[in-house]
């Protein structure tokens, strides 16, 4: 049935009438009865406001039935005694969905369940609510009616407030027993299982913090009002102040995210906003209880919204409801606050930028909702070496601050209050974790050569300075790709050339004489930075981006150039340019480069003694003409993630065409193979930089089609090292051959059981 908005046939509704409820719910609460009676009232009040026939509050056990504690309307003896299933029935769908009901003729709906003791024949509408805390249902607040009438959205906006209030009284213990308000308790405290997706691997064991945190713990009605309306006063002062001092520190902030500050400022200073919360206040609330009342209202108003916009300006109300409750109770916000000596970060995104100014040492782990492995976020955890879930959107609902948490970022796991012996393997798991990296460490000196003598060069991508170390930690021979892009993409504004050199340069120092292949800026595609303009591509990946860019609009590329020169003065200079698909582009990136020379030159700035300048093949196109580009250049750097994605026509951040998106697929090992030959003959050097070989099954098959060189993310090189050793190069191609006409689609099954039959250590 349609949500329809009009007006309640009876007055009372809208603002004013909830207010006037609430009023009443707290006399209720505050009544001196049992707590029994005090449901009763309860629900007598709300039938009463709503016009309803019947009203009845199901509760939650810990057997997960839902069991009708109280009732206006339908008949006594069924109190206690009418039980439902999960998922059983309206009401028990409501508690699975978690989400409300609305049907005109409830017992023509499919999952209809008659209870004959209830007394509930001649009943026709029905309106259900879950009582959500914490993520968890707790129980369903059910409005029904003899007449089939459809409910108004006020009406059902007033239901929904109500079971907000609801849920906070339950898990307060003003409302039940305390036995009951005990098993709630446990409830919320339940062990919880959760899959996301692992995007850094490694085991972190912590305890949970929010990048923003939760609201703290309050009370439901205050006595003095006044005193209510005057915390209010001062929160929304500190509150406003906060944000216009946001707005002040920030004032380099350009496109969206000096959006997002605007409009917190809007709303911060919103009349409407102030003038429902004092409303609230003033009915009895406390203030915290009046912010969350009147968030909810805005969910409820604004989830029914159909433009997106205004949907999104709900997730900056809430944010806003956050801060204020933080500045009500005078709790800290983000990176200043105190993390636990082991501490796992939960949030719903975040920026590389604010994982940086966490206390390294006791951030020990991510859980992140909506963030997919190639953001920066993730390349910089990676970076840090700090395990990263993401995908787990109910992860923060189900977490309180301070719970247990583990995560286990090879398997996407995410373990909220995990029993004893849940903790205890994990922690054995990490313990091997550590073992393994220590033996890594120990066999990094140990040649890279495969059983039958086939040297296999190894190095490591980069982008950061913080990577820098681990080329000595893993034995790396140097830096294969070190993605300048990242201090683009991670300020606020363009980096200046003396920023830009000063990075090279530290780079180069850390390298300390290993080379350092350094990747101009592969800024387009999903790599937006904020204070660009891209337009509206509808399909970015395939847009302007990379080199294109660069030679399009060489205002970006010469400074970078021009830094690049001046950090690599006196030494060998490694270039290399991204997203190349037609051979004349080299000719033009290289003239541009050699402007920036002459320049050099002329200002009389010290140059590098050697230039060694390569492109990246990472389409079909650059691939096909792979041996007419080498000529051009001095090596070559096969960008797999890319190639692999045009190959496919397969989005590499895709969920769904991912089973679309396979290295291992025969015609791609075999277009791979030609590339690697037609380069071959033509001398010029050629590595794989794609992070595909963090697999130990893909890195074996790409040895099998000739790479003899790669280039990886740190955590990987000691694997790979170990995998080269157990290898023998002859034997794996000429498996490779044999099936590299083969129709399957994949060839990972019977690969890895080759593997496996001879020996390799794939694991
Ligand atoms: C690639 O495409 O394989 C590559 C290494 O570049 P990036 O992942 O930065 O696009
Ligand atoms: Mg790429």
């Amino acid at each position: 049935m349609s949500i329809e908005k009009t007006r309640p046939p009876h007055g009372g509704h809208g603002d004013q009438g909830i207010t006037v409820l609430l009023k009443r719910m707290r006399d209720a609460v505050a009544e001196e009865v049992s707590a029994q009676d005090r449901l009763d009232l309860l629900t007598k009040v709300i039938a009463s406001h709503v016009v309803a026939d019947v009203c009845s509050i199901y509760l939650r056990r810990p057997d997960d039935v839902l069991e009708l504690y109280s009732t206006q309307g339908l008949k006594r003896e069924a109190v206690h005694n009418t039980r439902l299933n999960w998922g059983e029935g309206l009401v028990g769908l409501v508690a699975k969905r978690h989400s409300p009901m609305v049907t005109s003729e409830a017992p023509k709906h499919p999952a209809f369940a008659y209870r004959p003791e209830t007394g509930e024949d001649p009943l026709h509408s029905f309106l259900g609510v879950p009582l959500v805390r914490s993520g968890k249902t707790l129980g369903v607040l059910v409005i029904q009616n003899r007449a089939a009438r459809e409910y108004t959205f006020e009406e059902i906006e007033a239901v929904q407030a109500v079971a907000t209030l609801l849920a906070e009284i339950a898990a307060s213990g003003e409302l039940l027993s305390v036995e009951e308000t005990e098993a709630v308790g446990a409830m919320l405290h339940r062990p919880e299982k959760l899959k996301g997706f692992g995007i850094v691997s490694g085991v972190a064991l912590g305890r949970a913090v929010f990048l923003q945190p939760p609201a703290p713990k309050h009370k439901v009605f205050a006595k003095d009002p006044a005193a209510e309306a005057a915390r209010l006063e001062e929160g929304l002062t500190d509150l406003r102040r906060s944000v216009d001092q946001m707005i002040t520190s920030n004032a380099s902030l350009s496109g969206v995210s000096r959006e997002v500050l605007e409009t917190y400022r809007l709303f911060a200073y919103d009349r409407g906003w102030k003038d429902r919360l004092r409303a609230a206040v003033f009915s009895g609330l406390t203030a915290e209880s009046a912010v969350d009342q009147v968030k909810a209202e805005n969910r409820a108003r604004l989830s029914q919204s159909r433009d997106p916009y205004l949907r999104e300006r709900l997730h900056d109300l809430d944010d806003l409801s956050n801060r204020l409750l933080r500045h009500l109770s005078g709790e800290k916000n983000g990176g200043e606050r105190d993390l636990f000596e082991e501490t796992i970060l939960f949030a719903r995104t975040m920026g590389p930028a604010e994982l940086l100014e966490y206390d390294r040492k006791r951030l020990k782990g991510l859980v992140l909702g909506e963030v997919s492995a190639t953001s920066h976020v993730a390349i910089v955890a990676r970076a840090l070496k700090l395990p990263m879930v993401t995908g787990a959107l109910d992860a923060m609902e189900l977490t309180e601050e301070g719970d247990q948490a583990v995560i286990d970022g090879d398997a996407g796991g995410i373990h909220i209050r995990p029993p004893s012996e849940a903790l205890e393997f994990y922690r054995v798991k990490q313990t091997r974790y550590h073992e393994l990296e220590a033996i890594y460490a120990s066999e990094k000196s140990l040649p890279s050569i495969t059983k039958d003598g086939v040297e296999i060069t190894i190095q490591m991508n980069a982008g950061l300075a913080l990577d820098l170390p681990f080329l000595e930690g893993t034995g790396a021979s140097g830096v294969g790709l070190f993605r300048t892009e990242l201090q683009f993409l991670i300020g606020s504004q363009l980096p200046s050339v003396a920023m830009q050199e000063s990075l090279y340069k530290e780079a180069l120092d850390l390298a300390d004489g290993k080379p350092v292949v350094f990747r101009t800026a592969d800024i387009g595609g999903d790599k937006t930075a904020p204070y660009m303009d891209h337009g509206n591509e509808v399909n970015p990946a395939m847009g302007w981006r990379g080199v294109r860019m660069a030679v399009d609009r060489p205002g970006m590329i010469r400074p970078q150039l021009r830094a690049l020169l001046s950090a690599a003065a006196d030494q060998t200079l490694w270039v290399m340019f991204p997203f190349i698909t037609l051979t004349a582009e080299v000719d033009e990136i290289k003239s541009l480069l050699d402007l920036e020379i002459d320049r050099a030159r002329r200002h009389g700035k010290g140059l590098p003694k050697d230039i060694k300048i390569g492109v990246m093949i990472e389409t079909p196109a650059a691939a096909w003409r792979a041996d007419l580009i080498a000529q051009k250049v001095d090596f070559l750097s096969v960008g797999g993630n890319d190639l692999a994605q045009f190959y496919f026509a397969a989005d590499r951040d895709s969920e769904r065409v991912q089973r679309r998106y396979d290295p291992m697929n025969a015609g791609f090992l075999s277009f791979l193979k030609e590339t690697v030959e037609k380069v071959s003959r033509t001398g010029t050097p050629l590595s794989y930089c794609g992070e595909q070989t963090a697999d130990a099954v893909t890195a074996a098959a790409l040895i099998g089609v000739g790479v003899r060189q790669f280039s990886l993310p740190a955590a990987f090189v000691g694997p790979f090292r170990r995998l080269v050793r157990s290898l023998d190069a002859a034997e794996i191609s000429a498996w490779m051959e044999k099936h590299s006409v083969t129709p399957e689609a994949t060839l990972r099954p019977s690969f890895t059981q080759f593997l496996k039959d001879s020996g390799a250590v794939v694991e």
